[in-house]
C-alpha cells in the first residue's frame, strides 16, 4: 500500500494560498470524487493504442476493443461476486444514472408492487428516482446513540415498514455506506428482510465500492443483493461512467432503456427486433470505452491489492482522525462516531462552533491548501436531521436549498449572502496519511484560534442597507 499511495494523479499539484505562497494540495474530498489511480490509466493506455469502434467487429482494433470491453464487464462481475444470473451494464451518469434506470425497470417489471422503502440517510440519487417512479416511498429512520447521534438504519423500524407494506413492497433501496457520516449498513441482512416478503434489495454502492469489501452474495441465497450500482469517479477512475450489476430476469419482457444501433437483430421501416442478450440489450450505441476500461482496470487493481487490506488501512486512518478531531474543543462530529470504526468508512463530518461551514471550508482551501467539501452533500433530509432542523415539507426547503454547488447565493433582495445550513466533510482515499489528518487538525485548531480575524476577512462587503 505504501508504494501505491503515490500512484494517483493530482497529488503533487500546487495551488496559490491567500498569503501569496503556494502549497501542495492536501486532498480530503474523496467522498465527492477520488483522485485517479494513474497506474490504471497506464494499463488502459495500452489498450487504447488500438482504439476503434466495437461495432466494426472484423478489423484488429475493433476486435481488441470488443475483447477488452467484454473483459471489463467480467472484471466488474468478479469484483462484486456477481454470478451467471446477473448482468453487468455500463451506463452513463454514474450511480445517478444507474438508480434512475433501475427505479423505472423495477416499477415496470413489478407494477403490483408500488411501494419502495428507502432510508433517512440516502443521497438524493437513491431517493428521488424512487419517488419519481414508485407510488409511495417510505423513509425508514436511523438508530441513534446515547448522545442522539444517528447511526445505522434502525432495523426494527425497517422490519415494521416491511411488514406494514409486505404485499405492495417492490424493493428496499439502501446505501452500503453513507456519504454524510460514513456509516456502513448491513446490506445482506436488509436483503434477507426484503426477500422474506418477496421484495428486492437495491444497493447504492457509490460510497462503499472503493472502501470496503462488497459482494452481491451473502451467506445464503436469501441475502443476495438484487441490484447494485457504482460510479467510476468514486473508485479512483475518471469521470462518471456508471455500472449496474443486476439480476438478468429483472429486465425480462421490458423495453430497453434506449433503442438505436448496436442492439437490434432486424430493422425495417415497420418494425425492429431488439436482441434478448444482456447486457447488449441495455447498452445501445457506441460504448464509452475509455470510461468502462478505466473503471474496470481500477477495480481490477483494487481487487489485486485486496479490499480487506484497503478497508483495514482506511479504518486505521479514520480511527486516528476521529480521535484527533474529538480532542478539538468547539468541533462537533456528526453521526455516531462511537460505533466501531469497522462500521464506518473514512468520512468525518463536523462543524466548528460559531463558524459557518462555508467559511471553514474556504479558509481550509485558501489559507491551508486543504480541499474538503461542505453543505448538504446531496442528502438534504439527512443533513437537516443531523442538524436538528425541521423536515416539515414546505418549511425546510427555504432553509436548505442545496444545489450541491456554490452556496451563499445572494438572496436577491439586497441583503448580504445568507449561509445555508450544512456541515464540513473530510473524506479519505488510499493516498491519505496520518500527516494529512494532522495537517487538517492543526488547521482547524488554528481557525478556531483566529476565528474573529477570519470572520472579518470574509465578511461580505456592505450590509445591504
Ligand atoms: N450515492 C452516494 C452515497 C453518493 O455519495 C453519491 C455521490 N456523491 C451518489 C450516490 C451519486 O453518485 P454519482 O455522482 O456518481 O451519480
Amino acid at each position: 500500500l505504501e508504494a501505491l499511495r503515490t500512484a494517483f494523479s493530482g497529488l503533487n499539484t500546487t495551488y496559490p494560498l491567500a498569503d501569496g505562497s503556494t502549497s501542495k494540495r492536501t486532498y480530503l474530498d474523496s467522498a465527492a470524487s477520488n483522485l485517479r489511480l494513474s497506474v490504471a490509466e497506464d494499463i488502459v493506455q495500452q489498450a487504447m493504442a488500438h482504439y476503434a469502434n466495437t461495432h466494426s467487429q472484423l478489423h484488429f482494433g475493433a476486435r481488441i476493443m470488443t475483447e477488452v470491453y467484454h473483459r471489463s464487464h467480467d472484471i466488474v462481475a468478479d469484483f462484486v461476486g456477481a454470478d451467471d444470473d446477473d448482468t453487468v451494464i455500463f451506463c452513463g451518469n454514474g450511480v445517478t444514472g444507474g438508480l434512475n434506470r433501475m427505479a423505472r425497470v423495477l416499477t415496470e417489471q413489478r407494477p403490483d408492487r408500488d411501494v419502495v422503502i428507502t432510508t433517512m440517510m440516502e443521497h438524493h440519487a437513491n431517493d428521488l428516482p424512487h419517488r419519481k417512479h414508485a407510488g409511495e416511498v417510505v423513509h425508514v429512520p436511523l438508530e441513534h446513540d446515547t448522545n442522539g447521534e444517528a447511526g445505522r438504519v434502525d432495523m426494527d423500524a425497517l422490519q415494521e415498514a416491511i411488514d406494514a407494506h409486505a404485499d405492495r413492497l417492490n424493493y428496499v433501496a439502501v446505501t452500503a455506506a453513507s456519504n454524510v457520516t460514513g456509516i456502513v449498513n448491513p446490506i445482506h441482512n436488509i436483503a434477507r428482510m426484503a426477500h422474506a416478503v418477496g421484495a428486492l434489495c437495491v444497493v447504492d454502492a457509490a460510497q462503499s465500492a472503493a472502501h470496503v469489501p462488497l459482494s452481491m452474495q451473502g451467506n445464503d441465497p436469501e441475502e443476495r443483493i438484487d441490484v447494485l450500482c457504482m460510479s467510476g469517479h468514486k473508485i479512483y477512475a475518471p469521470g462518471s461512467p456508471g455500472v449496474i450489476v443486476a439480476r438478468k430476469d429483472l429486465f425480462a419482457g421490458l423495453e430497453p432503456q434506449e433503442v438505436g444501433g448496436g442492439i437490434v437483430e432486424f430493422v425495417d421501416t415497420e418494425r425492429y427486433v431488439v436482441t434478448d442478450d444482456l447486457p447488449e440489450r441495455e447498452e445501445t450505441g457506441t460504448p464509452n470505452l475509455p470510461g468502462a476500461f478505466l473503471l474496470a482496470a481500477t477495480l481490477y487493481l483494487l481487487g489485486r491489492i485486496g479490499m480487506d487490506l484497503v478497508a483495514e488501512d482506511e479504518r486505521e486512518l479514520t480511527q486516528y482522525a476521529l480521535t484527533k478531531f474529538e480532542a478539538i474543543e468547539g468541533l462537533h462530529i456528526y453521526g455516531s462516531h462511537r460505533l466501531e470504526v469497522a462500521e464506518r468508512i473514512g468520512v468525518v463530518t463536523f462543524n466548528l462552533e460559531g463558524l459557518p461551514h462555508g467559511l471553514v471550508t474556504a479558509i481550509l482551501n485558501d489559507y491551508y491548501g486543504i480541499a474538503v467539501r461542505n453543505e448538504c452533500f446531496c442528502a438534504q433530509p439527512f443533513v437537516r436531521q443531523l442538524l436538528g432542523i425541521s423536515d416539515e415539507r414546505g418549511v425546510a426547503p427555504a432553509d436548505c436549498t442545496d444545489t450541491c454547488g456554490p452556496e451563499d447565493a445572494a438572496a436577491g433582495d439586497g441583503a448580504p449572502p445568507r449561509e445555508q445550513p450544512g456541515m464540513v466533510r473530510i473524506s479519505f482515499g488510499l493516498y491519505n496519511t496520518k500527516e494529512d489528518v494532522d495537517r487538517a487538525a492543526d488547521a482547524l485548531r488554528s481557525i478556531i484560534d483566529r476565528a474573529d480575524e477570519f470572520r472579518n476577512m470574509y465578511e461580505p462587503v456592505g450590509d445591504g442597507s
